[in-house]
């Protein structure tokens, strides 16, 4: 559903992402691990055109969509949940919803499932639906990000950090509730996670980014018992 072909992203004359090749299949969860600056915000930014490749080809359900913009991306089935929760502060938890559904063509009924819907998957979000967005926890304002990414029925999500400044708990809790809508929705995922055991955990399979080149890859159990990327990333 998505390959990259030896894609290569920069800033200016500096190469983030030095000639990266993966491929994700539908309905799978595949994560991307790496230290700090390897290149994995770079590559969700280059897949949806944020960051123009300078070689390579990004093919998403057999479309080149290098050149393709995000808006383009997002009516077609490709939504990026970047890093740092984008919601509308000022505005609740259900407008947020009602004003990220307007890009779909979805109205009246079918657009009242398609919100109870994400209130099914994270019901915090409908005990909270009146809220403004402001007073939401950080976990909560995640969920509602990606409630707001899930709400148009995209087939492949990219994910940046989505447990970014979480607590432990409620990390594992954002990380498992998208393991377990892709499972059960046949999503896509391509995570992007400093917590390389949590997402490992609940992924299908992995790359491992070091300075802008994968120097590892392979099923998730079989990254975890990798001894280089459990010392490198496991702590142990
Ligand atoms: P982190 O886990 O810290 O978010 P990352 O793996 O996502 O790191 P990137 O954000 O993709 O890393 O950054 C890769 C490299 O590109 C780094 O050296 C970074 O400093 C550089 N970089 C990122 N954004 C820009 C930018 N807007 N302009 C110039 N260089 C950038």
């Amino acid at each position: 559903m998505l390959e990259i072909h030896d894609l290569v992203l920069g800033y200016g004359a500096a190469a983030a992402v030095r000639g990266i090749s993966l491929h994700i299949e539908q309905g799978e969860v595949v994560t991307l691990i790496g230290a700090n600056g390897a290149g994995k915000s770079t590559t969700l930014k280059g897949i949806v055109g944020l960051v123009k490749p300078t070689k390579g080809a990004v093919v998403f359900e057999g479309t080149d969509v290098v050149g393709k913009n995000t808006d383009w991306l997002a009516r077609n089935g490709l939504n990026l949940v970047p890093e740092g929760r984008r919601v509308f502060p000022g505005l609740t938890v259900a407008e947020n919803l009602d004003v990220a559904s307007v890009a779909s063509s979805m109205r009246g009924a079918e657009l009242k499932a398609a919100i109870a819907d994400i209130y099914n998957i994270f019901p915090r979000l409908g005990e909270r639906k009146d809220s403004l967005s402001w007073t939401l926890s950080g976990g909560e304002q995640q969920m509602l990000a990606m409630g707001r990414a899930i709400i148009a029925k995209p087939r492949l999500l990219l994910l940046d950090e989505p447990s970014l400044g979480l607590s432990p708990k409620l990390a594992t809790e954002v990380v498992r509730l998208i393991s377990r809508y892709s499972r059960e929705n046949g999503l896509s995922v391509l995570l992007v996670e400093q917590n390389a055991r949590l997402a490992l955990g609940s992924s299908d399979r992995g790359y491992v980014l070091e300075t802008g080149r994968i120097v590892a890859e392979g099923v998730a159990g079989e990254l975890m018992d990798n001894p280089d990327v459990r010392k490198a990333y496991l702590g142990s």
